[in-house]
């Protein structure tokens, strides 16, 4: 096919006869080019924070400061120090979720219990975005007799929960103070269900929104960066959600605000409807 990379290798075999080896390398090359890029962003992510730590390090090695100045930068060091330990986490969560699941992938949770320890982050990150431990947003959660609510989604409870919080969080994040956040569950009549996360932010140009899960692909860095952003996050939720068999969708337009859709299939759902 146009554009594919071949190796060709010729061996002697037997007399005045060659054996050519053709083989189609564009797969290997692309993965290799993909691991080369992957490990080029995780240094230059680990680098970054480093070099800040060693310079204040440097300094207060050298120089008498006063007191209060040595707190500054010691709070600064430390919030260094804490942006690579998200990193490492996250690194860390990203090759465990790559790998093949584990057996004992179906266990079941109500869908209420996930929703209600993901309502409790919400509610404490909104009041620290916010000011005077205001909620920051209009935040919305189904009511604990919403359809579906008691349905049961099958799988690893864990790595829903931080799917599903990964997905609020950014909504928060990303949403200047004053908007609107709300997460809805959506039965289906196939006994498939959704859930989606809608935010009234500042929504994504088409052109990032293929990319968005991709490791490391931030709209804007520095923006990504001050809200403790390490860039991994969708990536994360993308191969928990791969691991129940569920899509993630996105919709968004600039300015018009974002809608994050999970689809579950029938088979992770339990539970019927009352009609
Ligand atoms: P990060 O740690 O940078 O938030 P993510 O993988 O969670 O990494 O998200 C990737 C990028 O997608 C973010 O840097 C941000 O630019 C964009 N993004 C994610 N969620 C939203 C949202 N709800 N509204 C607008 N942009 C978003």
């Amino acid at each position: 096919s146009q554009g594919a990379r071949l190796s060709v290798r010729v061996f002697p075999y037997g007399k005045g006869k060659h054996l050519l080896l053709a083989q189609d390398v564009t797969a290997l090359e692309q993965a290799e080019a993909m691991r080369r890029e992957f490990v080029a962003n995780v240094s230059h992510e680990i680098r970054t924070p480093l070099t800040v730590l060693i310079g204040f390090v440097e300094t207060l090695q050298t120089l008498e400061l006063p007191a209060e100045q040595r707190q500054r930068y010691l709070h600064l060091m430390g919030q260094q120090a804490q942006r690579m330990h998200h990193l490492v986490q996250d690194l860390l969560t990203l090759s465990r979720l790559e790998g093949s699941p584990l057996p004992g992938y179906d266990q079941g949770m109500a869908v209420a219990d996930i929703l209600e320890q993901c309502e409790v982050e919400a509610r404490a990150l909104s009041a620290l975005l916010g000011q005077g431990g205001q909620s920051a947003h209009q935040l919305e959660f189904p009511p604990a007799h919403a359809p579906g609510m008691d349905q049961q989604l099958l799988g690893a409870p864990v790595e829903l929960v931080s799917a599903f919080s990964n997905l609020i969080t950014n909504a928060l994040r990303y949403t200047p103070a004053g908007g609107r956040v709300q997460v809805l569950w959506q039965p289906q009549p196939d006994g498939s269900a959704c859930l989606q996360v809608r935010d009234s932010g500042p929504g994504i140009a088409p052109d990032h929104l293929a990319r968005l899960t991709e490791r490391f692909y931030r709209i804007d860095r520095s923006r990504s960066r001050e809200t403790g952003g390490t860039g991994l996050g969708l990536a994360i939720v993308k191969h928990a959600l791969q691991r129940h068999g569920a899509q993630l969708h996105i919709d968004s337009q600039l300015g018009q605000g974002s809608t994050f859709t999970v689809h579950f299939p029938a088979r992770r759902v339990q539970g019927k409807l009352e009609s």
